[in-house]
C-alpha cells in the first residue's frame, strides 16, 4: 500500500501532528517486544510514525524491517531515516528504490555521524558528504518521496556558527526537503528563537520540535552527550534534589508536558517525541491528558 506524504499531512492539518520516534531492535526477541509495545500504543493513534537507521549492515536490515512493522501495525505514513555513512552513491540509491517499493514515501535524509571510532565524519569513497545531497539524491530518483531533514537549535556541535548551520539547513531545505525535524531540546526559548532564526533566512518550510521525556539520571546525561542540549538550572535542580528514579520519571515527564503545553500555544506544526519504543512514556496519564487536549485521533 502507497503510504501518504507528512509533506500532505502537515498542509492538511487543522492542529499540531504528533509523530513518535522508534529505533530498530537488535534481534527477534527485540521485534517481539516492538510489536507488544506497538499494539499497547495503538490507542494515542501518531500522525505518523519515523524510524533511525544505523550505520551497520544488519542495523540497516533490522531498521527496514521495523519500517516494515510499524507498517504492518498500522502505524502509519512511517518515516524511514537514511544516512551516508558508510554507503556509494549506488548503495544509497538502491535503498531509496527499496523503501519506495515498499510503498514507504518518506524518508528522513541525513548524514549520519562519523563511524565509531572516528572522530569525524569523512564521504565514503563513492559515496555522499552532506544530507542535503541525500535530499537531492533521492528527490532525483522519486520525486514523489517527501524528505524530512535535521535541525539543530542549539547549532550543530561541528558546525563554526549558529548562522552557518541555519544556512547550511536552507540548503537542505533548497535542496528539496519539505521538512524539519529537530534535535531534541529542554528550553522551549531555544527552539522559538531557532524558527525565528531560520524563518528569517527564508526557511519556511514546517519546523517540528523533538522532546524527549527522560527518567533517570543516565538519561538525561547520555541525552545531553549527543544532542549537547542545554538542561535548564530549574530541570537540573529538581533532577539533582529528588530521592529516587520515580521521583526523577515525574519530573521528567512535567518538564516534557509543560514544554509540550508552551509548543503547542506558540503554534508549533507538530510535536515529535522521542519514546525509545516505550509504551509506558506515551501511556504516562499525564503525557496522555496533555496529548488528548490537542491530539484527537478519529476512531
Ligand atoms: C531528528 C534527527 C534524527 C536523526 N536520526 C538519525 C539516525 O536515524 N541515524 C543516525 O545515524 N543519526 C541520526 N541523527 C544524527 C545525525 O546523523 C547527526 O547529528 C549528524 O552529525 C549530522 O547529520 P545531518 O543530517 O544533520 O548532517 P548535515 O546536514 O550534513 O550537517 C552536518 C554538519 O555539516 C554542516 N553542513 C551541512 N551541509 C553542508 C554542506 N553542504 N557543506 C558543508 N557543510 C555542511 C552542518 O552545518 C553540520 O555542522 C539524527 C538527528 C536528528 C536531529
Amino acid at each position: 500500500m502507497i503510504q501518504p506524504t507528512v509533506r500532505s499531512i502537515l498542509e492538511a492539518r487543522e492542529r499540531p501532528t504528533l509523530s513518535l520516534e522508534f529505533y530498530p531492535p537488535k534481534n527477534v526477541l527485540g521485534f517481539g517486544i516492538l510489536g507488544g509495545s506497538i499494539e499497547r500504543m495503538r490507542p494515542v493513534r501518531p500522525d505518523f510514525t519515523t524510524c533511525t537507521y544505523g550505520a551497520g549492515g544488519s542495523t540497516r536490515e533490522n531498521s527496514f524491517a521495523a519500517c516494515e512493522l510499524l507498517a504492518r501495525m498500522g502505524f502509519t505514513p512511517v518515516v524511514a531515516h537514511l544516512t551516508c555513512v558508510g554507503a556509494t552513491r549506488g548503495e544509497l540509491e538502491e535503498q531509496i528504490h527499496r523503501i519506495h517499493a515498499a510503498g514507504i514515501r518518506n524518508i528522513m535524509a541525513l548524514r549520519g555521524d562519523p563511524p565509531r571510532g572516528e572522530a569525524a565524519f569523512r564521504a565514503p569513497e563513492g559515496g555522499l558528504a552532506h544530507a542535503d545531497e541525500l535530499v537531492a539524491l533521492v528527490k532525483s530518483l522519486h520525486p514523489d518521496i517527501c524528505c524530512g531533514v535535521a535541525g539543530y537549535p542549539e547549532t550543530h556541535p561541528e558546525s563554526p556558527s549558529r548562522a552557518e548551520d541555519i544556512r547550511r539547513l536552507k540548503q537542505k531545505v533548497d535542496a528539496g526537503a519539505d521538512f524539519v525535524n529537530t534535535q531534541l531540546f529542554y528550553d522551549n526559548r531555544v527552539f522559538l528563537d531557532f524558527v525565528r532564526d531560520c524563518r528569517a533566512a527564508g526557511i519556511a518550510v514546517p519546523i517540528i520540535p523533538g522532546l524527549m521525556p527522560v527518567a533517570t539520571r543516565e538519561q538525561l546525561a547520555r541525552s545531553v552527550a549527543f544532542s549537547r542540549a542545554t538542561v535548564p538550572a530549574a530541570l537540573a535542580d529538581a533532577f539533582g534534589g529528588a530521592p529516587d528514579d520515580d521521583a526523577r520519571r515525574a519530573i521528567g515527564m512535567r518538564w516534557t508536558i509543560d514544554q509540550i503545553d508552551g509548543l503547542v500555544a506558540a503554534g508549533a506544526s507538530g510535536i515529535h517525541l522521542y519514546i525509545l519504543n516505550q509504551a509506558n512514556t506515551v501511556l504516562d496519564p499525564g503525557l496522555s491528558a496533555c496529548l488528548r487536549r490537542w491530539h484527537a485521533p478519529a476512531p
